[in-house]
């Protein structure tokens, strides 16, 4: 407004200048040219004080709009006389308040935006843990059969370790075309749940694994990527195998006793023995193969009792010399039979250790039993235990001058019907006696057998077991 007054004042100024001049040049005499011309210059000047007041005007209501709008307070804009001006300040008042209006939703819709990125962000995390902590092989690929996800037990499984920003293709992960053919068929055929069974070779056995295999679909139901499922299950297929060729053993091992009494029955209720001798004869056959059927049956039990955990043990604290001379006078009369004589150890004083007294005694008379069994008339048999004080334990050994095991035979020893082809003609068996003294030594008493063997020179089993705790500590004192 103060540029408005000045112009006003120096236009007044000029007219007047101008006025006074016209009247000096024009001498005071009437002139009406001159008249005509200080009228005109007159008018002229006042038309041009007009126009530029209003051109001030404009001027200073511009700068006034432009120093509000650059504060960004354009609400304070209130001007009034200009109709042009007024109605650019509406305009502009319009447009800046619609402006804020939409930054500000849009602000809120950043907000909003931003809690739904970190909500998703918390949420593909949480997922990511659940698919990392479990314990099957989970992989994830896309639509174009490239790895996204692999948690821990997949990366140990392949043998690799994924970058979780890059997804290459499964081939260059997984080294197994059948598996990576198998996703893909499935990512093709586009099946969910799909279940097989898949087998990989590790680096010292193979492994048989379930594998689930389903595709993702999007909200168009177009396939956007398959997630397989890999549950290892080779440790229960080898126990079904376990059990499928243990009954078939067992039942195996039942039928021969079975088919000889069967068979001598017969031939005595035939008449088949006419003479006393042969009926005595026939009916030791039955008698010794129904002894032989009955420990089958009891051996059979008493492991699977162990196995399964269901077996009444009744620890105490023994002394595991005294079970083993317990155990050589119940073997000294078989022994003597073929004329092997058995050497036992000087009894040892602190060799106390927590074990079933009975369980105890039927390991050391196995061991003894065969050590007799697989040595040859008037060969010799030595018992030895010792304490080892360093490592808390009790060593016993049974040592033979038998006929020894092939090597290629002592790692079979130990288990379940397994008998040594070379050595059956030297006496009969079920081959479970072994595998009931590992189980009663290592199963029920923490301890470990062993055995070592020279074919022709003899075998040394034997098994070592835990000191009792009381003993240790009198020990330690
Ligand atoms: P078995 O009833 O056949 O004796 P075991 O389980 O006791 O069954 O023994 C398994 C196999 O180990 C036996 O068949 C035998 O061939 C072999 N064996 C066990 N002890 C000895 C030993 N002291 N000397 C030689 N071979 C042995």
């Amino acid at each position: 407004m103060g540029t408005k007054k000045y112009y006003l004042i120096f236009i007044l100024i000029l007219s007047a200048v101008t006025l006074v001049a016209n009247i000096v040049s024009i001498g005071f005499k009437p002139n009406p040219a001159a008249v005509i011309a200080v009228v005109t210059g007159l008018c002229v000047l006042i038309a041009l004080s007009v126009f530029l007041n209003y051109l001030s005007g404009t001027i200073s209501s511009l700068e006034v709009i432009s120093e509000k709008l650059k504060e960004g307070r354009p609400d304070e804009l209130h001007m009034r006389g200009n109709a042009a001006i007024e109605s650019l300040l509406d305009a502009i008042r319009q447009f800046s308040a619609d402006s804020v209006q939409e930054t500000r939703d849009m602000e809120k819709k950043t907000a909003e935006y931003k809690l739904e990125l970190q909500l998703l962000t918390k949420e593909k995390e949480n997922t990511e843990a659940i698919i990392y902590s479990i314990r099957d092989a989970v992989i994830v690929s896309d639509e174009y059969d490239r790895l996204v996800m692999a948690n821990a037990a997949a990366e140990e499984l392949f043998g690799f370790k994924k970058d979780p920003d890059v997804s290459i293709s499964l081939e260059e992960f997984i080294d197994d075309n059948d598996f990576i053919e198998l996703v893909r068929q499935n990512r093709q055929s586009r099946q969910c749940h799909v279940k097989h069974e898949v087998t990989f070779d590790g680096d010292q056995h193979q492994r048989t694994f379930d594998c689930i295999i389903s595709c993702m679909k999007d909200n168009e139901n177009q396939v956007s990527g398959v997630v397989a499922v890999l549950h290892d299950i080779t440790r229960e297929k080898e126990i079904s195998r376990m059990k499928n060729d243990f009954v078939s053993h067992v039942s195996h091992e039942l039928k021969t006793p079975l088919a000889s009494i069967n068979a001598y029955a017969e031939m005595l209720v035939d008449g088949e023995a006419e003479d006393q001798e042969t009926i005595t004869e026939f009916c030791t056959i039955i008698q010794s193969q129904a002894q032989r059927l009955n420990r089958l049956i009891e051996e059979i039990l008493n492991i699977s009792r162990i196995e399964s955990g269901l077996v009444k043990v009744n620890k105490e604290c023994l002394s595991v010399a005294i079970v083993v001379q317990e155990a050589v006078k119940m073997i000294e009369s078989y022994a003597a039979e073929k004329n092997i004589t058995v050497n036992l150890p000087a009894p040892i004083i602190h060799d106390q250790v927590n074990a079933d007294k009975d369980m105890l005694s039927q390991v050391v008379i196995n061991l003894l039993s065969n050590a007799v069994k697989y040595t040859e008339p008037g060969g010799n048999i030595k018992v030895d235990s010792e304490v080892n004080e360093s490592d808390k334990i009790v060593h016993v050994t049974v040592t033979d001058t038998g006929v020894g095991i092939p090597p290629e035979d002592i790692e079979h020893v130990f288990d379940k019907f397994y008998r040594v082809e070379a050595n059956k003609k030297y006496a009969k068996g079920t081959g479970l006696g072994l595998n009931l003294v590992q189980q009663i030594v290592e199963t029920v008493h923490d301890g470990k057998v062993f055995v070592t063997s020279t074919i022709g020179e003899g075998s040394t089993f034997g098994f070592d077991m835990p000191l009792a705790t009381s003993q240790v500590e009198e020990t330690v004192k």
